[in-house]
């Protein structure tokens, strides 16, 4: 038996026969702004699935803890359940979006060093921004958790560095959110890695294979990502 858990924006989460496992459908639908901007593009859950596999699989390569298991179709993946711990980490290697508008910098100035942001995963509030001693004194986590949190994202931002620059692709910022594994409390990488959820700019051209040609009416979503797609195709 199969019972829809929890139906977001991009995903439905589905409970499996196993308690420790769910089924994630990836939707066709995109959302920007805190969910005022909204459109559906056929295709999109296909492609969003595609690109995460392929991202989740070289995660795996390089040893970093995931909830990934495997894809089951094309829009479809089975995960390890997990507790996710509310708080939306932003890794940014390139200035752009809201910290372009918040510190009045240029996007594309490179930031020299990895900055890596908490947000408090709350749609009521619009994901404030908070420190870790916000998280600490709300209990949304623990020092050695965020302490972990931190090393696995600045260990993920490395590998897919090193993966779209083989692709001609710039990673310039980009969410992650992890959980706790019901079976020991372990921190992994959850949720998805996606151009939902990256900005990704080519190399030379800083054309964006990325959500924000929907956020700003650049390009055709699903075309833009399936070019991501077939980019990542081609690196081994
Ligand atoms: P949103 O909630 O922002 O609209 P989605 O449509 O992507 O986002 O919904 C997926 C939901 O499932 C998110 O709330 C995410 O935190 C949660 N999630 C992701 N991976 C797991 C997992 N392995 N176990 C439990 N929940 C998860
Ligand atoms: N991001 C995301 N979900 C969010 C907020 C941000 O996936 O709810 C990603 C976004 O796609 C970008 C990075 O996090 O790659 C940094 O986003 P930013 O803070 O610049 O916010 P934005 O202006 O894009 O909302």
């Amino acid at each position: 038996m199969s019972q829809l858990l929890y139906e977001g924006k991009a995903k439905k989460m589905f409970t499996t026969d196993d308690p420790d496992v769910l089924r994630v459908e990836y939707k066709n639908d995109a959302t920007a702004f805190n969910g005022k901007k909204k459109a559906v593009f056929p295709g999109k859950g296909k492609l969003n699935n595609a690109i995460c596999t392929k991202i989740f699989h070289v995660l795996k390569e390089n040893n970093l803890p995931t909830h990934f298991i495997e894809k089951i179709s094309e829009t479809e993946q089975l995960v390890k359940a997990v507790d996710i711990v509310p708080i939306e980490v932003v890794v940014r290697n390139i200035v752009a979006g809201s910290l372009a508008k918040r510190l009045g910098l240029d996007e594309g100035t490179d930031l020299g060093q990895t900055i890596v942001e908490f947000y408090y995963k709350s749609d009521e509030l619009g994901d404030p921004m908070i420190n870790d001693d916000h998280a600490l004194a709300t209990k949304i986590a623990t020092e050695e958790e965020l302490a972990e949190i931190r090393r696995q994202a600045l260990s993920v931002n490395e590998v897919l560095q090193a993966l779209f620059a083989e692709a001609g692709i710039l990673l310039v910022d980009f969410k992650l959110e992890f959980g706790k594994l019901k079976s020991n409390g372990g921190i992994v990488l959850a949720d998805e890695i996606s151009p939902d959820t990256c900005r990704l700019w080519d190399k030379e051209t800083h054309e964006k294979l990325d959500k924000d040609v929907f956020r700003r009416n650049i390009a055709d979503l699903p075309e833009t990502y399936e070019k991501l797609l077939s980019r990542l195709e081609a690196v081994k």
